[in-house]
């Protein structure tokens, strides 16, 4: 089973869309990430089950 997917994120601030990889052995993972374009922080909440992801929250941090 493939563990680590590769998740589409969308910068709340600048709409850049851009792809992260996440571990969905976390059930619930709290990430801050800085967009590449506008260099803003978001928040990033990911929810998984074991080797899929089941839901994606970003919000300006
Ligand atoms: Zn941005």
């Amino acid at each position: 089973m493939d563990i680590v997917e590769e998740i589409e994120i969308e910068c709340p601030q600048c709409g850049e869309i851009f792809t992260i990889e996440v571990e969905t052995t976390q059930p619930r993972l709290d990430l801050i990430e800085d967009c590449a374009v506008c260099c803003r922080p978001m928040t990033i909440l990911v929810e998984s089950e074991p080797g899929a992801v089941v839901a994606v929250r970003v919000t300006a941090a």
